[in-house]
């Protein structure tokens, strides 16, 4: 049995975007639990300031959510959403068609992205047939780019049953043609550092893998694992052997710079909120990677505010506002979900608790997915020069062809050596 990926396609979106993202943490003591303070509703941005209508670039939608997307959009001041939940092109492309149809129901405020199928990975003819697929997405249906989910790395195997690595040569043709296509490719490798330590309720993540306990990849006691329900244990048994969190995050910079033609959004802050430094050596050696910040405001925010706010300044250019926001008839995501579902009325303040953080100089206020961790941020007051090309104008650049092409042309690949990130396991979380 495969764990549920983020970045599904099709009906199935909710159930299996739900998985989402998150991050892990720099701290090296279990969490206490204080409740946060709640996110100030009216962040002290500059007086004369006005935010700009958002583009969220990061959310899953399903095409019954119709009602619920729109309400949510004008409620949040959206002006448009990147949905990554796009599909693929199998049996002619009824996700795509499917996604279509629900971007034409709101013109020019959904913008689709594909997604492959991994089913039949990775010989020539799968090249071709994805490559085709996505050539195709873009030409017919209007997407704007490319979505690889976790599953890369984590668990889409190739026809002998093997994890398939992000740096796999066989998927080149992809990346080529999002290179021809002048496309961006949001990637998501790995996961919260913390999934990789034990599975104990000492783990700071414990509120989401106590509900989700096949999320982890750390070592798990018998004793715990039988307090979880008979199929999660199953699900927990079955977990594929993966690789370090930092050689995940090695697999994926060799991508990068095989292809330095290709944009990459790597998601999720560069998937190593945990590590500041490392993204700011990840955006310094790779110029053909942005980032985005969907669902782990909890995690870079617990660096110190001057840092964070420094590090907004210093790439101001290549950060994109995203909130890993799942939408369906039936259900939501916030970033993240666990024991409860989130309810229409705790969207509005979901993304507030984004603008409080990015806007508002508050201290220990809440994050906006407090599901990820029992701590509170203190907000980083960007300037308004930043908070406009991080809403909107670093997403509309990546949106426009010509301007991408433009860019990629500059980009010399990169010959530093790699950066490895800092997945030490802290001393509190031992081994069951
Ligand atoms: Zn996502």
């Amino acid at each position: 049995m495969k764990r549920p990926y983020c970045g599904p396609a099709g009906a199935a979106v909710l159930a299996v975007a739900l998985t989402a993202a998150l991050g892990g943490c720099k701290r090296t003591e279990p969490p206490a639990a204080p409740p946060p303070k709640a996110a100030s509703a009216a962040p002290a941005a500059p007086a004369a300031w006005k935010r700009p209508p958002i583009i969220d670039f990061h959310s899953h939608l399903s095409v019954d959510g119709l009602q619920r997307i729109g309400t949510i959009m004008d409620q949040a001041g959206l002006a448009k959403v990147i949905n990554l939940s796009g599909g693929s092109g199998r049996q002619d492309a009824l996700q795509q068609r499917m996604a279509k149809e629900l971007s034409d129901q709101l013109p020019g405020k959904i913008v689709n992205f594909a997604t492959p199928w991994w089913r039949g990975c990775c010989d020539a003819a799968w090249a071709e047939r994805e490559s085709q697929g996505l050539k195709d997405a873009v030409e017919r249906y209007g997407f704007a780019g490319l979505k690889i989910s976790k599953g890369l790395g984590l668990g889409h195997t190739d026809q002998s049953d093997q994890l398939v690595a992000p740096d796999d040569l066989r998927l080149s043709r992809l990346w080529q043609t999002a290179a021809e296509l002048a496309i961006p490719v949001c990637i998501h490798v790995a996961d919260p550092r913390a999934f990789w330590w034990p599975l104990s309720q000492q783990n700071e993540r414990w509120d989401e893998l106590g509900v989700h306990p096949y999320w982890a990849y750390g070592p798990v006691s018998e004793a715990l694992l039988a307090t979880f329900p008979e199929q999660a244990q199953e699900m927990v048994r079955q977990r594929p052997k993966v690789a370090s969190w930092s050689g995940l995050l090695q697999q994926a910079e060799r991508l990068y710079r095989a292809h330095p033609q290709t944009l990459f959004v790597a998601v999720h802050f560069g998937n190593a909120a945990e590590d500041l430094d490392y993204v700011d050596g990840l955006l310094t050696r790779n110029a053909n990677v942005d980032i985005d910040i969907a669902a782990r405001v909890g995690e870079f925010g617990r660096h110190p505010p001057e840092k964070v706010r420094a590090f907004f300044e210093k790439w101001q250019d290549r950060v994109l506002f995203g909130t890993d926001i799942g939408i369906s008839a039936e259900s939501l995501m916030l970033g993240s979900n666990g024991a409860v579902e989130p309810t229409m009325a705790d969207v509005l303040p979901f993304y507030q608790a984004h603008f409080a953080y990015l806007e508002g100089h508050g201290r220990a206020i809440a994050h906006p997915s407090p599901i990820q961790g029992r701590w509170t941020v203190d907000a980083i007051g960007l300037s308004p020069g930043v908070l406009d090309k991080l809403y909107s104008r670093n997403a509309q650049a990546l949106l426009d062809r010509v301007a991408l092409k433009k860019r990629l042309a500059l980009v010399r690949p990169s010959t530093a050596p790699l950066g490895l990130a800092d997945d030490a396991t802290p001393p509190w979380a031992k081994a069951p």
